[in-house]
């Protein structure tokens, strides 16, 4: 029997080879009809016999390029046309200017093997290309202006294609059939090489590039979301020299090396490891380091327990891999383990949003690069590098920092809700627009303390608004009255007409657990992070919430510490160690212990008469307190470098068995986990080591004990856990095992950061929530 159905397939389809693949799928099936990009996603009409016609639908979803996801396919019966269409074509795109588009972008993707093994091969015409792709892999979202995705919208517009590519890309059986970013030596972008002082050097720009790290010069490259500067791993001096020149003096720096073979001896690997630094999202992995690495690369990570390591991930990566190899004929050499290993840190001067345009590299980084690996092909969308660790005792991920490789995929919700735009917060700032059951989040943007980034805040606004199509129905922000994303919401939400709604920071981040976990049940949410603005306006941060959808109360929250001198005592872990010496009744032990500090008399006087000693229930400063009294850690020159620290110096010492060294007693109404009396032992713990092992052990236990209170109070069993704090992988590993122990569910973030890079998507879902009500 003859039939004829309509598909509707929406969801990362173009872009990604879909239509030549079902072409020739529709061809095996001896199928009639067509197949078109349109602002839906792709549509197909299909003719032919219904058993034929039921293989076309089976073999869609099982056969499917590798970079296509679907969202649905959606099947409509139609009456057969009968001979009059005889063969099975691929139609132009409908101009579909006022439609609703609904087909997404997909992320940008390393390298495939095939493009590989032509990239060197010598006898191809794309050898050692720097731009080489295909419809399986290359740039997506960065190179992409608005949708439907075609190369007219792109920044490959103004590269008219060779005879050769063209002839590939109109060929519907080829690989680069549509693949939008095509191109050769002949018709492509191309690299270029320039002097610090902008002046271009001759040569062959990769050669010339290797030679100058090898000397140990410091080089801007050019990449698909933005610029890294590279320097040679291995030569401790060209390290300090980028540190010192980038004013990034203890941060953790990301390394590269040529694959995973070469990274082995100097960490710990699992297979979920392995497969993640080699998936095609190519992030940064942070692995547990061996006692090798450190003496290996010295300087790229001090006082921390892993390595941030990442494999090629575009063509121009693997050329530098390649020359250092001495140009070895095809990929076996990509077996071996290779010598050459990168510093590539993002081109971000002191914290701003990367660098794109190239006159904006050459003006910005004048006096930290020695020299430019540039080329022509415009970055529409600039979009860091993705850092993720697999979580101990699991196989899941967990982002650090989430951009290339995976925005703009969306995050499937579990409800259908309004489209709505949220701000996140401050630090490590993300936004995300919804739409329907879809959450977008956008890529990292970075700390909104900055103009540039506040800029680059809006501009984000404005990109995904059109390239997703969006009008939001309402503007969530932060609680905080003062952030830069707050002002910028109630401002859109005006311009806009629609209600600007403001979302507790902690609220926020057990929320947006629940939205990637489909929780629409009330649960327990343990938030542990730095510092959020609370509902009663003083600083929270280690918070037991009741949330139910889009309301959330205060359950319980850690005893408040004094912040002498305010802010500052957030970055001098000293300071909140003669907090808690205040605290435990031993303020005269200050000046004394801390007499290296300038100003620990004054600081014994503030405290003894709460004068500019605002308090708060954070967490993280308990573990800065902790770093002060262990002596580890006075001042920190990176956020979170305390806890670092102290979790890089617990995991050398090995583990403890919990103590019960904490108290819950009730204050107001709330349960309050008073951890003191850890402090108190700690105080007098002369062995580093010991003390930051025995105090994750003496957090995990009070915290399970405070929450397993919590759940027989309250009858939930499911906490969800949020908050910048779960990036302490003893923590978030042994409160897993803890709640597991007494019956309880742990709800962790694995497609968003639990830090606040995930604020957004939990404003989103919290803003979807109140719309719903109305
Ligand atoms: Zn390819
Ligand atoms: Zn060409």
């Amino acid at each position: 029997m003859i039939s004829r159905q309509r598909l509707t397939v929406r969801g990362i389809v173009q872009g990604v080879g879909f239509r030549p693949f079902i072409y020739r799928l529709a061809q095996e099936l001896a199928l009639t009809g067509w197949v078109r990009n349109d602002g839906a996603g792709v549509s197909i009409e299909a003719e032919g016999e219904t058993a034929q016609l039921a293989a076309l639908q089976q073999r869609l979803r099982l056969e499917a390029p590798p970079l296509a996801q679907f969202d649905s396919v959606r099947l409509e019966e139609m009456t057969p046309l009968g001979l009059s269409d005889d063969a099975f074509r691929i139609l132009e795109s409908p101009d579909n200017a006022s439609g609703h588009f609904d087909a997404a972008i997909g992320p940008d993707t390393a390298i495939c093997q095939n493009c590989l093994a032509e990239l060197f091969d010598p006898d191809n015409r794309r050898y050692r290309y720097a731009f080489i792709n295909c419809t399986d892999c290359g740039p997506r979202y960065t190179i992409a202006r608005r949708l439907p995705y075609a190369r007219a919208a792109t920044s490959m517009a103004g590269f008219v294609q060779c005879g050769s590519c063209l002839s590939e890309y109109t060929a519907p059986a080829h690989r680069r059939f549509h693949a939008e970013p095509n191109a050769c030596h002949a018709c492509g972008p191309q690299l270029s090489l320039y002097d610090g002082s902008g002046q271009a050097l001759a040569g062959d720009p990769v050669a010339e590039t290797l030679a100058r790290l090898r000397r140990g010069e410091i080089v801007a490259i050019k990449g698909l979301g933005g610029f890294h500067l590279a320097c040679d791993a291995r030569q401790p001096d060209a390290v300090a020299r980028l540190r010192e020149r980038k004013q990034r003096e203890e941060k953790p720096l990301a390394l590269m090396f040529a694959n995973n073979a070469s990274l082995a001896a100097y960490v710990f690997m699992t297979h979920a490891e392995a497969a993640q630094l080699e998936a095609p999202e190519r992030p940064i992995v942070l692995l547990q380091k061996q006692a090798s690495c450190n003496r290996a690369f010295p300087g790229i990570a001090p006082g921390v327990v892993w390595l941030g390591a990442m494999l090629p991930y575009t063509p121009l990566h693997y050329l530098l891999f390649h020359e250092a190899a001495a140009r070895p004929s095809g990929l076996s050499w990509l077996d071996q383990p290779q010598e050459l290993a990168l510093v590539m840190t993002s081109a971000n001067p002191h914290g701003e949003p990367l660098a794109i345009a190239n006159e904006d590299a050459l003006a910005r980084l004048a006096g930290i690069a020695d020299a430019y690996l540039l080329h022509d092909r415009e970055i529409v969308t600039r979009c860091d590098d993705s850092v993720l660790r697999v979580l101990p005792g699991t196989q899941s991920p967990q982002f650090i920092r989430r951009a290339r490789g995976f925005t703009p995929r969306a995050i499937k919700l579990a409800r259908c809700g309004a489209d709505v735009l949220a701000l996140g917060g401050v630090f490590n700032n993300t936004l995300c627009f919804t739409r329907r059951e879809r959450a977008f989040v956008s890529p990292h943007i970075g700390d909104l303390d900055h103009v540039a980034a506040c800029l680059a805040l809006e501009e984000a606004v404005d990109h995904l608004r059109n390239i997703l199509e969006i009008k939001p129905q309402a503007v969530a922000h932060d609680l905080h009255p003062d952030f830069f994303s707050t002002r910028l919401a109630l401002q859109l939400g005006e311009a806009w007409g629609v209600p600007a709604i403001a979302v507790q920071h902690h609220h926020a981040h057990i929320a947006s657990v629940l939205a990637e976990h489909g929780v629409n049940e009330p649960v327990l949410g343990l938030a542990l992070d730095g510092v959020g603005f609370g509902d009663d306006g003083t600083a929270w941060g280690g918070e037991l919430l009741r949330v139910s959808g889009a309301s959330h109360e205060r359950f319980g929250h850690l005893r408040p510490l004094a912040l002498p001198g305010g802010d500052r005592a957030a970055r001098e872990p000293w300071r909140m160690a003669a907090s808690a010496l205040h605290m435990l009744g031993r303020g005269e032990e200050i000046a004394t212990r801390f007499a290296d500090q300038a100003g620990a008399g004054v600081l014994a006087q503030m405290l003894a008469g709460k004068t500019r000693s605002p308090v708060t229930t954070s967490l993280g400063r308990w573990f800065d307190a902790a770093a002060g009294l262990l002596g580890v850690q006075a001042r920190m020159s990176f956020e979170g470098q305390a806890a670092m620290r102290l979790e890089d110096l617990a995991a050398a010492y090995g583990e403890l068995s919990p103590p019960t060294l904490h108290e819950i007693h009730l204050d107001e109404g709330k349960s309050v986990l008073d951890l003191a009396p850890l402090l108190q032992c700690i105080s007098t713990e002369r062995h580093a080591g010991r003390g930051a092992a025995l105090f994750h052990a003496g957090v995990t236990a009070a915290l399970a004990d405070w929450v397993e209170q919590a759940a027989r109070l309250s009858g939930l069993r499911v906490v969800a856990c949020g908050g910048g704090c779960f990036l302490n992988a003893i923590l978030a590993r042994d409160l897993r095992l803890a709640l597991q122990e007494r019956g309880l569910t742990m709800l962790e973030a694995h497609a968003v950061p639990p830090g606040d890079g995930g604020l957004s998507l939990g404003q989103a879902w919290v803003a979807q929530a109140k719309l719903a009500q109305y």
